[in-house]
């Protein structure tokens, strides 16, 4: 009898891991099943350029359908309980499935239901999120009525996935407003509950010199106990507020209902995994890919990415009871939006925060990092392309899915040690 694979949720990582498998295992001797809520894929890179006008809606979505690969078995209902010890996952619908081996690809979601006042009468009006494809749009309106005053871009709390996505945002409206002729009149403020720019040193401090450069104000380590939307003022817990005209809010991140539900995640719903196998610490035949799994490393697409080549190469031995022969490094990259057609890429796994030098050829590049260069904005607009077409099908990329140390300059590490 073949046994069951069964992958919870078709985004990012489930859909390259569902079809990356299909490949790999032999039909005879595997089922694949991939449960999703709705048949629309999101390509949430492409969030970011929804309220400048760059892409359109339609650019950002495709039908899950297109994307899976024959053999693989999509079954459309929300996950309503997973059952760990019988193995077992119950849908909304009613539908039982069972599975030999379990792969919870179930994401991250913003919430903005979880700080009091943020979905009040103001949201959508002056308070607008573009983590959502209807925030993206809402504020696409939102922005294009804005005629200058205070806009506030805030993030509520870490871990948020794409963590630089807010600070791609607050670069994008400078360079927007400054080709509007609405910069002078306006207070571009980031408030973050980080003490910099970002959370890794050297990254920190080089964005963190960007942001003054285009005279975008920071307000470090605030953490918001309450939207006031009758008087337009975010409220910290030590009290202090920043007002505001126009809010682009990041809202708290959460991982999905299901996870806290079935038991099976930490405060913010997060599945407990090993962070080199990616296999559950409780439930062996259990595996978190992607933005689901409670890894010290960023919520990002390229860490799906990479964490799924560790994936494909282990499954079938640990179904097994064998070894693991492939360790996951936590490895991310980001391209960084900086405005004005250009942009910053950084590189970096568990160990190693990001550092200058060169991507994907050391010392060749064509990108480099933690440097402003048109490629890296080339870089990110090209990757649209790569994600549909490379990407999800998957089909072989040539990135290394391990952090490389070559052709990345270390002197600022002995500087800062
Ligand atoms: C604005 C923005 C910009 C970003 N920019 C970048 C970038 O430049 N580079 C980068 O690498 N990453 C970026 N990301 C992050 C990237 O999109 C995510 O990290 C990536 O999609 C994670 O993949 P995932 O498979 O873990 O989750 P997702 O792709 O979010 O997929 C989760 C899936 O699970 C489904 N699901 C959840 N709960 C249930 C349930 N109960 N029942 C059924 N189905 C369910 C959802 O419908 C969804 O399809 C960005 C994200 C945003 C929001």
């Amino acid at each position: 009898m073949s046994r069951r694979l069964l992958v919870l949720g078709a985004g990012t990582a489930g859909t390259m891991i569902a079809n990356r498998m299909r490949r790999a295992l032999d039909a005879r001797d595997w089922q694949i099943t991939i449960v999703d809520k709705d048949d629309v894929h999101l390509y949430q890179p492409g969030f970011l350029f929804l309220p400048f006008g760059t892409y359109r809606p339609e650019q950002v979505r495709r039908s899950r359908h297109t994307l899976l690969a024959d053999g693989i078995d999509l079954v459309l209902a929300g996950v309503e309980q997973i059952d760990a010890p019988a193995s077992t996952v119950t849908l909304t619908d009613g539908r039982v499935l069972a599975y030999d081996q379990l792969v919870i690809t179930t994401g991250t979601s913003p919430r903005p239901d979880q700080t009091p006042g943020m979905l009040g009468e103001e949201w959508r009006r002056s308070i607008f999120d573009f983590y959502t494809v209807e925030g993206a749009t809402a504020l696409h309106a939102g922005l294009h009525g804005f005629t200058g005053g205070r806009l506030v871009v805030h993030v509520t709390e870490t871990p948020i996935k794409c963590p630089v996505a807010p600070l791609e945002f607050v670069f994008l409206a400078d360079a927007w407003l400054r080709a509007r002729g609405l910069r002078g009149r306006t207070e571009l403020v980031l408030a973050t509950p980080l003490s910099g720019a970002f959370t890794q040193p050297i990254a920190s401090e080089r964005l963190g010199s960007m942001l003054v450069e285009r005279g975008i104000q920071v307000e470090t380590d605030f953490l918001v106990e309450h939207v006031d939307d009758q008087a337009k003022a975010l409220v910290s817990y030590d009290e202090r507020q920043v007002p505001f005209d126009l809010l682009v809010t990041v809202p708290l991140n959460m991982g999905a209902d299901v996870i806290t539900r079935s038991g099976l995640g930490n405060e913010l719903g997060y599945v407990g995994v090993d962070r080199h196998t990616l296999r559950s610490r409780a439930h062996p035949n259990v595996f978190a890919v992607g933005d689901a799994a409670d890894l010290p490393t960023s919520k990002a697409g390229s860490v799906a990415h990479f964490a799924v080549e560790t994936f494909v190469r282990n499954f079938a031995l640990l179904a097994d009871g064998h070894d693991p022969v492939d360790s996951f490094d936590g490895h991310a990259n980001c391209f960084i939006e900086t405005g004005h057609g250009k942009g910053l890429l950084i590189d970096f796994d568990y160990d190693t925060q990001p550092l200058p030098g060169t991507y994907p050829l050391p010392w060749v590049g064509p990108l480099r990092l933690l440097t402003e260069t048109r490629a890296n904005h080339l870089g990110k607009l090209a990757f649209r392309w790569l994600y549909w077409n490379a990407l999800l099908p998957g089909r072989p990329i040539p990135l290394p899915a391990h952090m490389s140390m070559r052709g990345k300059d270390t002197t600022l590490l002995a500087d800062a040690a």
